[in-house]
């Protein structure tokens, strides 16, 4: 019998007299047992705001990315193990893919973010610096520090490891330390992956630990610094956020509950078509995936009302083929639901949905009688309008409907009907349709996904959330948000606007704003190293007059010949120019001419520009100049690292020609 531990202040902790008993989801024998009635979780919270907090924000973004990306690493080097305690679960190695290989998956893309998207610094820069004062002496910044709580994620049985690894890796990005609280029944490889991470030395004590079982008086503990990221069920989720701690600390509480997904074939996809064929592979994959057991199964299948029967015969056909069994076998394509428990509730649900819907197909025949396997259901809902389970009834199992629509509009409200969804997708080669159902369905979904025979080669699937992408959904699907690239990080940040001098706001965002004080180096910029050089260091050039004949050379020599370089009359009639005027390219030629240090040194190469903005037009016997200012280092690796460069350049009056920001790679 497996011993599920829990990890709490630097130490693992056995279940005691108060476990309760887990069983195979293959034979249904019990497996493991888990709970300790005197797991102190309170104390819990106190040990990761304590000593994983401040040891988690001592690191910057960057360093906790690299944390991630290691941490991924180290799960990778034990994925036969994972793989081998989760058939356990009723998984088949399909099913492994999505859990394991997805929750290591996601890890990287977040590690690979951190780096890419948040700075090599403790403060997140939100968003643009605002102008609240006329010259530009008291100016706004919103910024993002981490909470100075924890993230407590309860997750649900059906993804042991990805459900863990999808917060985890937005938390510890973040600068905030993670209590994981797995379901019970398939908490064993919860508890083997937080074993593989703690075991690889690379989380400071307290930014990780573990409760396996109940939570005890946890809920008692949080503050208005904590954070819930809770997946599961409806009725869970609104338990736990009616709790008083939620209510008057307004800790947060992030939810993805169950919701009733649907598929829309697109009313241009007749029978015959690619776009059919690629509805019926979609639906079939989200019903038999982890044996239905998917936050983003498709419980609802939308049709025309013309393609009813031949959708129903095109599933059934493809239900008849599969095989269902031990997930252990290569053969088998569908596994076990997760427990005996589960599947009484799949068929009391099959029961409900059945009220008003017809089973158009079933076979308890083919079904393992051991465990808790259970026969996909198709159902057929005729009025789909009146009838109200089909909308709100969550079998979590290989179960799901169809229903006819009449027209985009129909489905849409059918869609609707869910009141709040995860994912809803459209199968349709025709862009029209696909504005006007998005424009009438994306108020009810987290995520809309879209494919036709252009797309489905590449595409990702109606069921996969992806790190990159939100997942969460309004309403039913519990109104919460998760994941979304670097939107994720930010649930376990605190934005606050920042108000001040530019002095104030670069000291504090570490990041140089116009108006700041610039600061003199010792020699010209581009001979000094990245670790050199300092924030607002700033070379400003001699200028350059502008001629007519560097005008007319520049559009010859590069063939620009735009009217409002080469014919004074046509240009003057140009509301926006006095006459003609220098080419913007000419004038960051130019610029570049004249801030550029020519021999071999530190700067290795130039590799982009950003926000590009021309003021001011110049125009012959203008006399330019450059002012190249140090505004963000970023080490990229052991040799370099990025410097971007603010870049203002003016005119004989000192007005504001143009600016951008440049970006070069610095040998370190
Ligand atoms: P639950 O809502 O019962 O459990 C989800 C998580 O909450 C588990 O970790 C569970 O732990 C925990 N939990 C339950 N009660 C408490 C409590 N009082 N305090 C703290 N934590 C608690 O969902 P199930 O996993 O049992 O699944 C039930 C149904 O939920 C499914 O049939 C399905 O309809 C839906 N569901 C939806 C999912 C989704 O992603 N949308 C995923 C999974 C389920 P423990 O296991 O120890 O009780």
């Amino acid at each position: 019998m497996k011993e599920i531990a829990s990890y709490a202040m630097g130490q693992w902790v056995a279940p005691d007299a108060a476990a309760r008993s887990v069983d195979c989801a293959i034979t249904g024998a019990p497996f493991a047992r888990i709970g300790n009635g005197t797991l102190d979780t309170k104390a819990m919270l106190i040990h990761a705001r304590e000593v994983g907090g401040p040891a988690l924000r001592a690191m910057n973004f960057h360093e906790r990315a690299k944390m991630v990306k290691a941490l991924a690493m180290a799960l990778g080097e034990h994925k036969q193990a994972l793989y081998d305690l989760s058939f356990h679960t009723g998984a088949t190695q399909k099913d492994h893919m999505i859990d394991i290989d997805g929750g290591i998956g996601t890890m990287f893309v977040f590690a690979s973010k951190g780096r890419r998207e948040l700075p090599e610094a403790h403060v997140y820069v939100d968003g643009e610096l605002e102008q609240l004062s006329r010259h530009r002496s008291f100016m706004g910044q919103h910024i993002c520090t981490p909470l100075r709580g924890v993230g407590v994620h309860i997750n649900a049985f059906n993804f042991p490891v990805w459900g863990m690894l999808e917060k985890l890796a937005p938390t510890l990005l973040a600068g905030v330390p993670a209590i994981v609280k797995p379901a019970s029944s398939t908490a064993y490889v919860t508890e083997l992956a937080v074993k593989i991470m703690l075991d690889s030395g690379l989380l400071p004590e307290g930014a990780l630990q573990l409760i396996s079982g109940g939570v005890g008086d946890l809920f008692d503990g949080l503050g208005p610094q904590d954070v819930v990221s809770f997946t599961g069920s409806a009725q869970t989720a609104l338990m736990l956020r009616s709790h008083p701690s939620i209510a008057q600390n307004s800790t947060r509480f992030i939810a993805e509950q169950d919701s009733l997904n649907a598929s829309v074939l697109g009313p241009d996809a007749a029978e015959g078509s690619e776009e059919f064929d690629l509805f019926i592979k979609e639906v079939m994959r989200e019903m038999t995936a982890k044996a239905g057991q998917k936050c983003t199964a498709i419980r609802r299948i939308m049709v025309p009302d013309a393609q009813v029967q031949a959708v129903i015969k095109a599933i059934s056909a493809k239900l008849d083929a599969l095989t269902i069994g031990d997930p252990r076998e290569e053969s088998t394509r569908m596994g076990a639901l997760v427990s005996a428990s589960q599947k009484r509730d799949v068929l009391a649900m099959v029961d409900t949905l059945a009220t008003e819907s017809k089973i158009v197909w079933r076979d308890e025949a083919r079904v393992p009688t051991t465990g808790a396997f259970v026969s996909p259901v198709l159902l057929h809902c005729e009025s789909p309008d009146t009838a109200t389970e089909v909308h709100a009834t969550e079998a979590f199992g290989p179960v799901s409907t169809v229903m006819g629509y009449r027209d985009l509009a129909h489905a849409a409200a059918l869609v609707a009907k869910g009141e709040g969804s995860l994912v809803t997708s459209l199968i349709t080669a025709d862009p029209a349709i696909a504005t006007a159902f998005v424009a009438e369905a994306a108020p009810w979904n987290g995520r809309i996904y879209i494919n036709n025979r252009h797309s489905m080669k590449e595409s990702t699937g109606h069921g996969s959330p992806l790190p990159h992408m939100v997942h969460g959904g309004p309403g039913r699907a519990g109104g919460g948000e998760e994941m979304g690239g670097i939107r994720g990080v930010m649930h376990y940040m605190q934005r606050t606007a920042i108000q001040g001098s530019p002095d104030m706001l670069t000291a504090i965002g570490q990041k140089w704003v116009p108006g700041a004080d610039q600061i003199t180096g010792p020699a010209h910029p581009f001979t000094r190293r990245f670790s050199e050089l300092l924030l607002g260091e700033t070379l400003h050039t001699a200028s350059r007059t502008i001629t007519l004949e560097d005008i007319e050379t520049f559009a010859h020599f590069t063939g620009d010949t735009f009217y409002a370089h080469m014919d004074e009359a046509a240009a003057a009639r140009n509301p926006f120019f006095p006459g003609r005027v220098a080419h913007g390219y000419l004038l960051l030629s130019f610029a570049a001419g004249l801030f550029v240090e020519p021999n071999e040194g530190p700067v290795l190469a130039n590799t982009g520009l950003d926000s590009l903005r021309f003021m001011k037009p110049v125009v012959a016997g203008d006399a330019i100049k450059v002012a190249l200012t140090v505004k963000r280092k970023t080490t990229r690796n052991e040799e370099y690292g990025e410097v971007r460069w603010h870049v203002s350049l003016t005119n004989q009056d000192d007005e504001l020609c143009a600016t951008y920001e440049l970006l070069t790679m610095n040998a370190l």
